[in-house]
């Protein structure tokens, strides 16, 4: 199947390599170039017997020749005939025997002929035979009829000619039409040659742009190359960490299949400790509920104790002479040891006093009168603060547990009360008093039941009252100093907890807010003094902690103030001394003091003797304490002695005052109760709410 589409240039190459002829070989033409020239011998050869048969026919005789005639038909080869034929002369004009050649030659070439010999033709006009022997002169007859013959002849022959003439006109034709197509051949072939060597130009620019690529590309590969190296370079590196990682990676992997044993051992060691935590629960929850219960029996027990001990305690505490101060005469005071012997804590005090107007009025030295004092504890004066706050720790764990606690400071102006219960001045930790100690003590103890589930609170307060006026301690601003607009009221209707108006309460839960607040204190009190009056003496300081706590896990709450009072100066005023305006105050201040106090003992001797009416309205101080007192209350009071043979009557007095109240019956009945709810309680089997139950405990101070 020839291709559809060829370019000219590829169809002419393509015409030259199939060999196929530009023009249909038709004509008996040859081709230009393909004529064979001939040399004048086959010229001569060719031409012979026409001009042998043209003298024959001529004019001249001169063309007859007597050398036989070989026949056309048998001289003429086909080739030579074929390439002879264009050679017949046009100008030298027909003659039959070339005529004859020529429609021999047209005609396909037959057998060849053999070859006749001379004188065997039987007939004269013999075409390509032996012509017939010359007739003799007067054969005129003959020679016509021979000439006929040939007229004959020629006449045929050259209508042969026109005809072969006519032939070789349409041959011409051809050939012009063939010349003309090759001429426009030739234009189209010129026409893709220009465009075969445009094409070929482009090709040639082709060529230098690309081997300029080359050339770049051969760069680039010289850099790639490069990289190459690089980059094989950087395979080798590679390939070594590779195999470092994979050596990494055998060994994690190695460690991974280790600890995965390791795991599925942890996993069993799990389950199994799973197994022991949930019974380590179950026993924790077991040993927690007992933990309650017995933290609930320590309370009961320990207030048991408080109780035994006395719900109203009287401790004696002895200054010691300050520098500056007469000593007193040896034995003026004496602390006998208790019945345990000297490593007894002292719990007695003697105190003589001589009876100077019954040695003035017999002229002997007067006598003493030694006064012989039994306290819950006596502190001599080498105590330290540590000493006195041991004694006293145990009421603070009462009021952590629930119970309300009051302790009093009782004594004359500088025997010591403010130093029992602040401190010494200075700072100075081993001269703290009862106040921060038990503040401390608190805050530490709190910490501790945070783990058994108890959370506490604590609100601090400190108010002054002088001459039945209640002043805020803790006032700042323009506040500070201003009295009587301190009221002591029922926190609500029907409430029993008492506020005081105007007052600020302080949330507490550090030492150091708790320093803050005394030396706020003090500078109040300092604000308050004047020349003439040391008010702080004059007046009550009521220092009060108001603590909560709260056990969410088992609903249970307690709450108990703590008060720490330093009760104003016990002195009386000396009825010899004159009353100017600056004694009246003082007479006023006194009478202030000492009603406060009798109240007091009224309030404890009441509440001792459970009467039914205890007057805590007839004084400021009872009524704010109320709380505090009665009740399970514990009240402890401290009476403050100076250890000066001068202040004796005072001391004398001070002691007689303790003694009436440590003398009170103890009221006993809710240490009873207690003990009656303990023994009921040890025989319920732990784990079965007894512990638990608010309905059971029937506790005071928690409820
Ligand atoms: P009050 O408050 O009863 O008027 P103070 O507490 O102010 O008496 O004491 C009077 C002085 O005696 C103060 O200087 C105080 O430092 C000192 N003082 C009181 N008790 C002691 C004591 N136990 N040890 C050392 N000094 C004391
Ligand atoms: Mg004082």
């Amino acid at each position: 199947m020839e291709p559809q589409q060829r370019s000219p240039l590829l169809e002419v190459k393509g015409n030259i390599e199939l060999k196929r002829p530009l023009v249909k070989v038709a004509s008996r033409l040859p081709l230009p170039g393909s004529r064979r020239k001939r040399g004048p011998d086959q010229m001569e050869d060719a031409l012979e017997p026409e001009k042998k048969r043209t003298r024959g026919l001529g004019t001249t005789t001169k063309i007859a020749t007597s050398r036989p005639r070989a026949p056309v038909l048998t001289t003429v080869p086909p080739t030579q005939g074929q390439t002879a034929a264009p050679k017949v002369p046009k100008k030298t004009g027909p003659r039959c025997s070339t005529a004859v050649a020529t429609v021999l030659k047209n005609q396909k070439p037959g057998p060849a002929v053999p070859a006749q010999k001379p004188g065997t033709a039987a007939a004269p006009p013999m075409v390509g035979g032996k012509k017939p022997g010359k007739r003799p002169a007067w054969d005129l007859k003959g020679q016509l009829c021979d000439l006929n013959a040939e007229l004959k002849c020629c006449r045929e022959r050259t209508q042969m000619l026109a005809q072969e003439n006519q032939q070789l006109r349409d041959q011409l034709r051809e050939a012009q039409q063939q010349a003309t197509a090759l001429g426009a051949e030739r234009r189209v072939l010129e026409e893709e040659l220009v465009r075969v060597r445009t094409q070929a130009e482009q090709g040639q620019q082709e060529l230098g742009n690309l081997s300029a690529r080359v050339l770049e590309l051969e760069e680039r590969l010289g850099t790639q190359e490069g990289l190459v190296q690089e980059l094989q370079k950087e395979q080798l590196g590679l390939q070594e960490e590779r195999r470092g990682l994979a050596a990494r990676l055998e060994e994690q992997e190695r460690r991974l299949q280790g600890s995965e044993a390791a795991l599925l051992g942890s996993q069993a060691e799990v389950a199994s400790l799973q197994q022991k935590t949930a019974a380590q629960e179950a026993l924790l929850a077991e040993r927690d509920e007992r933990l309650h219960g017995l933290e609930m029996e320590r309370r009961r027990l320990h207030n048991q104790l408080q109780e035994l001990k006395g719900n109203i305690r009287v401790f004696c505490r002895v200054r010691p002479v300050l520098p500056g101060e007469s000593t007193p005469p040896p034995g003026f005071l004496l602390f006998p040891p208790g019945p345990g012997g000297p490593s007894d804590p002292p719990t007695r005090l003697s105190l003589s006093r001589s009876d100077e107007r019954r040695g003035t009025l017999s002229g002997a030295p007067a006598p003493t009168t030694r006064h012989d004092f039994s306290f819950d504890r006596v502190f001599p004066p080498g105590s330290g603060q540590d000493e006195v706050f041991e004694e006293i720790s145990m009421l603070v764990q009462s009021a952590l547990d629930g119970y309300p606690v009051c302790i009093f400071a009782y004594g004359q102006t500088g025997s010591g009360k403010t130093f029992t219960m602040e401190g010494g001045p200075g700072g100075d930790t081993q001269m703290e008093g009862l106040i921060p100690r038990a503040l401390r003590h608190l805050f530490s103890v709190a910490q501790e039941l945070s783990g058994q589930g108890w959370t506490y609170s604590f609100v601090a307060s400190y108010v002054e009252i002088y001459n039945e006026t209640v002043r805020d301690l803790l006032a700042t601003g323009t506040r500070k100093g201003q009295a009587g607009e301190c009221e002591i009221r029922r926190a609500g209707p029907g409430s029993e907890e008492l506020t005081v108006t105007n007052a600020r309460y302080v949330p507490v839960s550090c030492e150091k807010e708790v320093e803050a607040l005394l030396h706020l204190a003090h500078q109040n009190r300092a604000v308050a003094r004047t020349a003439q009056n040391e008010r702080s003496s004059r007046s009550h300081s009521v220092f009060q902690l108001q603590i909560s706590g709260e056990h969410t896990g088992r609903g249970l709450q307690c709450g108990a103030p703590l008060s720490l009072v330093d009760l104003a100066g016990s002195e009386r005023l000396d009825p010899g001394l004159a009353l100017g305006p600056g004694e009246r105050e003082r007479l006023r201040e006194t009478q202030a003091i000492n009603s406060s106090l009798s109240t007091l003992g009224l309030v404890i001797m009441a509440l001792s003797n459970k009467e039914s009416h205890v007057p805590y309205r007839n004084s400021k101080l009872t009524y704010l304490l109320q709380n505090s007192l009665g009740g399970s209350a514990k009240m402890l009071m401290f009476v403050n002695i100076s250890p000066l043979e001068e202040n004796v009557s005072e001391s004398l007095n001070s002691l007689r005052f303790a003694s009436k109240v440590r003398s009170l019956p103890i009221p006993a009945l809710s240490g009873l109760l207690v003990v009656v709810g303990f023994s009921i309680l040890t025989l319920c089997p732990s784990g079965q709410g007894g512990h638990s139950s608010r309905k059971d405990l029937h506790l005071p101070g928690i409820w």
